[in-house]
C-alpha cells in the first residue's frame, strides 16, 4: 500500500464528464489499496474569466478580495469531484484550504505556504477515505483567502504530499510528461523520462508552464517524488529525481522560452560608482523582479548604457519608477519595449563540458537572430531576442542540441 496525491490540472477537469474520468482513475488506485488526496485546479478557462471579472470591476483591485473571486473555480471542481467519487461508492469528501488549514503568508496573490495541518486528513486517510483538496488556496494569518500565484495547485499537490509524507506526488495534465521543450511549438519535441530537481526548476522558472516553479523548489527540498503523466492516456511520465539517479546527462536536457519580458535601456547614463544603486534601489522598493542587466562598455570612460528586463506585467510600473527618479539618476533618453522573449538553454551537463554557449550563439546568428542581452548561470544560458523570431529559435535550438525526437 502505498500514500499518494493526485494533482489534476484545469484541462483535467474541463467539464462534467472529464471530472467522472478523473474520479474513475481515483477510483483505480484505490481499489489497487493506495490512501489517496486528490488536489484540484479550476475548470480551465475559469480562472482567467475570474481574473477578467476582477480587472473589470477595478484595475487596482483590493488583493484581499481578488483572492476571494480568482479561489473560487477550485471550490467548484473539489466539491464536483468529491460527489463523483461518492457516486462510485467511494468514500470521499472536499476540503478548502481553509478549512484544513494550509496556512500561508499574507502576500495575496502570491502567498507562500507556511504550514498544513494534517492531523484530520491523516486520521481519514488512514480509514480509507480519499481527502479531496481544492489546489491553489490557502489562509493567511489574518483569516483572509489567500492563492498561491497562477498555476499554484501544483504547488498545493506538493506541499500537500510532503506534509502528508505521501510516497508519490502525480501531477496529470494535459500533456504525457515534461518534454525538451514545449510540444506546444516543437512538434519534435522529445519526452524527458527523468528530470533532476535543477533542471526541472530552471526550466519551470525560465517559461515551462508545466510546473509551478514553488512546487519544484518543494519537491527539492523536501524530496518528493514528483511525477507528471498524462490524465488521458496511461503512458510514463516523467520522473523529477536527484541527479544520481540519472544515469546518461544530455549537455542541454531542456529549452524554454518566455515572453513574460519587457526591454529598458537608459541611454548615457554617468558611468561612476552607485549608478547601479540609483536605478536598481527604487525598482527594488517598488517590489519589481529586475532579471536581466547588461551595462555597456563606456566608449568616452563618462557614459554608459544600461540595459535591463523586468516582467510583462510590471513594464509600466518600473517606466514609472524610472521616470520618477530621473533627475537623480540622470539619462539621456529612455528607450523601452515589451516585443522581446527570453530564450534559455538548460542542463546541468553544462558544469562539465566547453563551448555550450558558443553553439547557441552561433545557430542564432545562422538564422539571422539577433541577441540583445544574454545572461547565465551554471546550469543554463539565456538570451533576449525579439519576440517575432520565439518559434524559430527554439526550433533551430532543438535541432542543434540534438534533441529532436527521430
Ligand atoms: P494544467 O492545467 O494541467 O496545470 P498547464 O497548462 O499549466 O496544465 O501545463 C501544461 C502545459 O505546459 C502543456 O500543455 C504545454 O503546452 C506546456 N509546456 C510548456 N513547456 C513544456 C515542457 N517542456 N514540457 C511539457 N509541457 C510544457
Ligand atoms: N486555477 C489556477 C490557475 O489557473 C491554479 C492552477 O490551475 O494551478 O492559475
Ligand atoms: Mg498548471
Amino acid at each position: 500500500m502505498a500514500r499518494i496525491v493526485m494533482k489534476f490540472g484545469g484541462t483535467s477537469v474541463a467539464d462534467v464528464e472529464k471530472i467522472k474520468n478523473v474520479a474513475r482513475r481515483v477510483k483505480a488506485e484505490v481499489d489497487a489499496g493506495n490512501q489517496v488526496a486528490v488536489v484540484v485546479s479550476a475548470m480551465s478557462g475559469k480562472t482567467n474569466e475570474l481574473v477578467g471579472w476582477a480587472d473589470e470591476i477595478s484595475p487596482m483591485y483590493d488583493a484581499r478580495e481578488y483572492d476571494v473571486i480568482v479561489s473560487s473555480g477550485e471550490q467548484v471542481t473539489v466539491g464536483l469531484i468529491a460527489m463523483a467519487l461518492q457516486s462510485m461508492d467511494v468514500p470521499a469528501r472536499s476540503w478548502l484550504g481553509w478549512q484544513i488549514p494550509i496556512k500561508t503568508d499574507g502576500a495575496h496573490a502570491k502567498a507562500r505556504i507556511k504550514e498544513i495541518d494534517t492531523t484530520e486528513l491523516d486520521k481519514r486517510m488512514n480509514g480509507g477515505e480519499v481527502v479531496c483538496v481544492a489546489g491553489f488556496q490557502g489562509i493567511a494569518p489574518d483569516n483572509r483567502i489567500t492563492t498561491l500565484g497562477r498555476g499554484g495547485s501544483d504547488t498545493s499537490a506538493v506541499a500537500l504530499a510532503a506534509a502528508l509524507k505521501a510516497d508519490r506526488c502525480d501531477i496529470y495534465t494535459d500533456v504525457d510528461g515534461v518534454y525538451t521543450t514545449d510540444p506546444r511549438i516543437v512538434p519534435k519535441a522529445r519526452k524527458i523520462e527523468k528530470i533532476t530537481y535543477e533542471e526541472m526548476l530552471e526550466l519551470a522558472s525560465l517559461g515551462a508552464k508545466v510546473l509551478q516553479t514553488r512546487s519544484v523548489e518543494m519537491a527539492m527540498n523536501h524530496r518528493v517524488r514528483v511525477q507528471v503523466r498524462s490524465t488521458f492516456s496511461d503512458a510514463e511520465g516523467t520522473l523529477v529525481v536527484d541527479e544520481d539517479e540519472i544515469v546518461e546527462q544530455e549537455v542541454v536536457s531542456g529549452i524554454a522560452y518566455s515572453r513574460d519580458e519587457a526591454k529598458i535601456t537608459l541611454v548615457k547614463v554617468a558611468d561612476k560608482p552607485g549608478i547601479a544603486a540609483s536605478i536598481f534601489g527604487p525598482l527594488a522598493e517598488a517590489n519589481i523582479n529586475v532579471d536581466m542587466i547588461v551595462q555597456n562598455v563606456s566608449e568616452d570612460g563618462k557614459s554608459t548604457d544600461m540595459t535591463f528586463t523586468v516582467p510583462r506585467g510590471e513594464f509600466k510600473r518600473a517606466l514609472s519608477v524610472i521616470e520618477g527618479n530621473s533627475a537623480k539618476i540622470g539619462y539621456k533618453e529612455l528607450l523601452s519595449t515589451s516585443d522581446v522573449t527570453k530564450v534559455s538553454i538548460i542542463g546541468v551537463g553544462m558544469r562539465s563540458h566547453v563551448g555550450v554557449a558558443r553553439k547557441m550563439f552561433e545557430t542564432l546568428a545562422e538564422k539571422g537572430i539577433n541577441i540583445q542581452v544574454i545572461s547565465t548561470s551554471e546550469i543554463k544560458v539565456s538570451v533576449l531576442i525579439a519576440e517575432e523570431y520565439t518559434e524559430l529559435a527554439v526550433r533551430a535550438l532543438h535541432t542543434a542540441y540534438g534533441l529532436d525526437a527521430e
